[in-house]
């Protein structure tokens, strides 16, 4: 296989050269790319690379970014090298992938993703009944590999040495209009590939633009497709859709689409339990305001907040039965997690996460001094802390009390101590000791509650139980 890789890609190597009418170069003064915004690691892989006489450039989304004037989040390299020339030239450098093999070049914290032009797969390529590529292994030419590429605006090949911007497929053009549009025919390559739809949509809505409409012609009736994408790929897509920084134009768009049944079908059932509409709405105004203030967005957390409204629902019906709190609790988590979130492949680690910020909601109800200090020193204290804030913004938790809690995740260790013992002296009446600045408490917190949630009011008569 290895012999004929190597053997297409030499073919390759002398295959017609690139019309020159279709190349468009952007020198520096055209495409702006302020260079102080390009990871010094990517340009010293290319500046590498370049110098043992290959090709070398930032592409795909970083490209993107930084026409637009953003600062990347990742960058990643596209050469002629192959992988087995790519690796000897870095200190830390690993071949990865089976199908397609790319290098990791490691600089600490940061991995270039380093990989070679890949032709679209041709002739002896192999798909599925719908026309899904199931194997695309060859490399190719840069003209070839920006050819199969999904769209105009992520075909862009940067270099970061003579500061060009080399665009085969009209690409800076329709990014300045914030046009989504693909490259090749439409339909072929959404049957090729059925997560392309989620990605027009998330694109469009990344950047407040528009499908171009030869693009979104196909889409409502492929959207079925998406069935055939294995889950964790499809889970990796819907969060990456969710933290675009405009997940609400995305939901919206994925509806209009008609892809919103086949990928999130869990958010109509939250919409349609009380509060779910604005729940949903709220964590995703959050998630949005974090993710263009640069912050990370955690998938436990968003997860979590997305489904509460099904938990607590389930949790309140348990506790109808006489149930008590955390049993109750983890009856409902285990019935959201089994029958849907499961569905969405997402990896156990965040379910456990989800778990923990969902069991710590009852904990907040009832401050009791001893279990504070406990409390504070789970892993996912600060995420439930933040969770809370949601649940107050919703009015299905006492607002003061759920920025007493907060106040307490952001102290440090001695203002924990002061806030903790002024809550002590409190409950035990004596007033005196506690400090000036202390915040006032509502006698009973639960009055303000209007949604009415078994966490806020139907409270255990008995304190909730550690999880
Ligand atoms: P982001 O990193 O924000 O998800 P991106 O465009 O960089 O955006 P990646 O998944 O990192 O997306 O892919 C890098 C590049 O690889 C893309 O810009 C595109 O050129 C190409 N690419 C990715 N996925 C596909 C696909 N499904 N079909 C064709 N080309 C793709
Ligand atoms: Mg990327």
């Amino acid at each position: 296989m290895i012999k004929n890789t190597i053997r297409t890609f030499v073919s390759r190597l002398f295959a017609a050269p690139v019309p020159k009418e279709k190349r468009q170069v952007y020198s520096q003064a055209q495409h702006k790319i302020d260079r102080r915004l390009v990871s010094r690691n990517a340009i010293k892989v290319c500046e590498v690379l370049q110098q043992k006489g290959y090709d070398a450039f930032i592409v795909g989304g970083a490209v993107r970014d930084l026409v637009l004037g953003y600062e990347p989040k990742d960058f990643d390299v596209a050469t002629n090298a192959t992988p087995e020339e790519i690796r000897p030239l870095f200190r830390r450098a690993r071949i990865i992938g089976r199908r397609f093999q790319l290098v990791h070049v490691v600089f600490g914290q940061e991995i270039i993703e380093t990989s070679t032009f890949r032709a679209p797969s041709q002739g002896d390529q192999h798909t599925d009944a719908d026309g899904r590529i199931l194997n695309d292994n060859v490399f190719g030419t840069q003209q070839e590999d920006a050819a199969r590429r999904d769209f105009t605006l992520n075909a862009l090949y940067y270099d970061p040495v003579n500061e060009t911007v080399i665009d085969y497929h009209n690409g800076v053009a329709d990014l300045k209009n914030h046009l989504v549009r693909m490259i090749g025919d439409p339909e072929k390559r959404f049957r090729e590939d059925p997560v392309r739809m989620l990605r027009a949509v998330r694109f469009a809505s990344k950047l407040n633009g528009t499908i171009e409409p030869g693009t979104q012609a196909p889409i409502r009736s492929l959207a079925g497709l998406i069935k055939n994408v294995p889950d964790s790929r499809l889970f990796d897509e819907i969060l990456k859709l969710l933290t675009c920084g405009n997940a609400i134009a995305a939901l919206q768009q994925l509806r209009k689409e008609g892809l919103h049944e086949n990928v999130l079908p869990l958010i109509d059932q939250v919409l349609a339990q009380p509060g779910g509409e604005q729940f949903v709405q709220l964590t995703l105004e959050r998630t949005d305001q974090r993710v263009r203030a640069g912050k990370s967005v955690s998938p436990s957390f968003l997860f979590a907040a997305l489904l509460w409204r099904l938990v607590d629902v389930n949790w309140k019906k348990n506790l109808a039965r006489k149930e008590h709190t955390v049993p109750a609790l983890s009856q409902a988590a285990d019935l959201v997690i089994d029958n849907h979130i499961n569905k969405l492949a997402i990896q156990r680690r965040h379910t456990a996460d989800m778990r923990e910020i969902w069991f710590m909601q009852p904990r907040f109800e009832r401050r009791i001094p001893k279990q504070i200090w406990r409390m504070t020193e789970q892993p996912r204290f600060r995420a439930a802390c933040d969770f809370l804030q949601l649940r107050a913004a919703c009015h299905e938790f006492d607002s003061v009390l759920a920025q007493w809690w907060m106040d307490l995740a952001d102290a440090p260790p001695a203002e924990r101590t002061e806030m903790i013992e002024a809550l002590t002296a409190e409950q035990q009446g004596t007033p005196a000791a506690a400090p000036r600045k202390r915040r006032k408490r509502r006698s009973n917190p639960r009055k303000s509650s209007t949604g009415g949630s078994p966490s806020s009011g139907g409270a255990p008569s008995t304190p909730p139980q550690a999880s």
